[in-house]
């Protein structure tokens, strides 16, 4: 069993699809043993205005602020934010980053460009599933061009849906020349890749990405390595830790990392 708890992905009530406060996270966190957590509320950043994420956003990093200092000495609380989509506008994007002194900013494609979110896809067969793999590890890469955040947020989402509304297994090793390119740039760009462990809470049971793609970034060079519950409730916060650790270890990293101030620090995983 592994002690240290840092769980870097975390959704509060300032999301929308979130379910509890900061506070209560945190108070939960702190009877589970949590060492650290980032609240990284969603901003979608093509919808900021229409979607009001102006105002989520804001309250976001305050409820944040208000539970680092409640929990000071007890969990270290960062103040992070998941950025959907930032090329889309990156205009926008670049002044949310810059507004508040966030610890970190978490990288996500949940849309492409004809605005639906995977999750809210109800068809997919065999060839629509290759087509939108394609475009999507594509807008990844753009996001990487971009490149205005620290985390690379859950590589394989759509996989999630691909699979539970149509029982599709997307292979990466088809995709492995756009996987090694995204992997690569992450690693020589300094950026660090999330373990994501939602998808051991739904139908498709894995981690975001596999193990292969964690292994893979290794051998590319990445250096930084990160877990992610993807919590949208608070008794979710460290779910998934003992697998994603089991992976960072297997796949030849001895150490995760957490961001302050957006400055990676690594610790020993155990
Ligand atoms: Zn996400
Ligand atoms: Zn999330």
């Amino acid at each position: 069993m592994y002690q240290r708890i840092i769980d870097l992905h975390v959704h509060t009530d300032n999301s929308p699809d979130g379910n509890h406060s900061a506070m209560f996270i945190c108070e939960r966190a702190e009877l589970n043993g949590v060492r650290a957590l980032a609240l990284t509320d969603h901003c979608e950043v093509e919808r900021y205005k229409s979607e009001h994420y102006d105002k989520r956003v804001k309250h976001a990093f305050f409820e944040a602020s208000k539970a680092q200092s409640a929990f000071r000495g007890k969990v270290l609380v960062l103040r992070g934010i998941e950025l959907g989509q930032p090329h889309y506008d990156p205009e926008t994007a670049r002044a949310i980053v810059s507004a508040r002194p966030y610890d970190e900013v978490l990288g996500s494609v949940h849309y492409l460009r004809n605005g639906i979110d995977f999750y809210d896809m109800e068809h997919f067969d065999e060839a629509s599933a290759h087509a939108l793999t394609v475009e999507y590890l594509d807008e990844i890469l753009q996001m990487l061009e971009w490149g205005n955040f620290d985390i690379l947020a859950h590589l394989t989402y759509p996989m999630r849906y691909m699979y539970a509304r149509a029982g599709i297994l997307i292979d990466l090793e088809k995709y492995k020349k756009q996987v090694d390119e995204i992997l690569k740039r992450v690693a020589e760009t300094g950026k660090a890749l999330e373990i994501n462990t939602a998808g051991l809470r739904q139908p498709i049971g894995r981690l975001s990405p596999e193990f292969d793609t964690i292994k893979r970034f290794r051998e590319l060079g990445g250096e930084y390595i990160t877990y992610g519950s993807d919590a949208h409730f608070a008794d979710d916060v460290g779910k998934g830790m003992n697998e994603a650790y089991d992976a960072m270890r297997q796949a030849g990293f001895t150490q995760l990392t957490l961001f302050q101030q957006r400055m990676p620090l690594q610790m020993p995983i155990d």
